[in-house]
């Protein structure tokens, strides 16, 4: 086995909900990935598609926005383009029995969907694509991420919406869920100057969207709780491992000595054995 890359670590004050939700799902995997700036030694198939899916529908809005919409046949044949084009050897597929085909496919029933379902009679206008937000919370946290989508429904409301191509649908008792696109309406909300912000998740597998209404009194109670575990974690001295379920999933399971993966599920441990 090699060596595992290392990076530069991240800065200590600035949190993205990724680097949160490691910390609150295991505190080794935040460490190593966080405080000590070591790459993953593999990308999961499902990180590979949201990535891939998620450049496809940045693109499709796009080419509304420049008078161009893109015709079902052009999105997918984007999506076979970007798919090929991405492809690393370090794409590990997790579940053993499942191929890079059947995980493809999900990806274009999704696309798909969205397009006859969403797409074709979406009205709204784009402010922004894939925007950084970002906001100093404390002296010693500042938030930070991408926003899928800035825009304006038809009736003039500010709107900010994340998809997510998770196999289940999430709501707002989720530890990111609850957090991340309300905490970009706040951003969104200081930027162009409104009162309220509507934020969504758009699930591509159920073709359901959530919506909540935020405020700027909402905003103000969410960026507290952001603060408080942002402060947690940076006060933390100890990083026990967690193992469970994700640790299949976990880029560093082939060097943590608690990790617990499933024979079903050992696509990313041991990739050199099964070739
Ligand atoms: S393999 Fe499991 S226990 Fe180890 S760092 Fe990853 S998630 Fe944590």
């Amino acid at each position: 086995m090699g060596k595992t890359p290392r990076r530069q670590p991240v800065p200590s004050n600035l949190f993205s909900f990724s680097r949160l939700k490691a910390y609150s799902q295991c505190p080794l995997r935040y460490r190593y990935r966080y405080l000590k700036g070591m790459k993953e030694a593999f990308k999961s198939i499902e990180a590979f598609l949201g990535s891939v899916v998620h450049e496809v529908l940045e693109w499709m809005y796009r080419r509304r926005f420049e008078g161009a919409p893109p015709a079902l046949d052009e999105v997918l044949d984007e999506l076979a383009r970007r798919w090929q084009a991405s492809w690393t050897d370090d794409i590990a597929i997790v579940r053993l029995g499942v191929s890079a085909d059947d995980v493809y496919r999900q990806g274009r029933e999704m696309l798909t969907g969205f397009f006859h379902n969403v797409f074709l009679s979406d009205r709204s206008t784009t402010i922004a694509l894939e925007q950084r937000m970002s906001a100093r919370i404390s002296e010693d946290v500042t938030f930070t991420g991408f926003a899928d989508r800035v825009g304006r429904t038809e009736q003039g409301r500010l709107f900010v919406v994340d998809y997510k191509t998770s196999s289940r649908e999430g709501d707002a008792s989720d530890f990111s869920e609850g957090l991340q696109a309300p905490l970009y309406a706040v951003s969104a909300m200081d930027h162009n100057g409104d009162a309220t912000c509507l934020a969504g998740y758009h699930y591509l597998r159920f073709g359901s969207t959530n919506w909540r209404k935020v405020d700027r009194k909402t905003g103000e109670v969410l960026q507290n709780r952001f603060r408080r575990l942002a402060e947690e974690a940076l006060a933390a001295s100890e990083f026990p491992p967690k193992p469970g379920i994700l640790c299949a999933w976990c880029g560093f399971n082939r060097i943590c000595p608690a990790a617990e993966v499933p024979e079903s599920l050992s696509g990313g441990r041991f990739p050199v054995a099964r070739q």
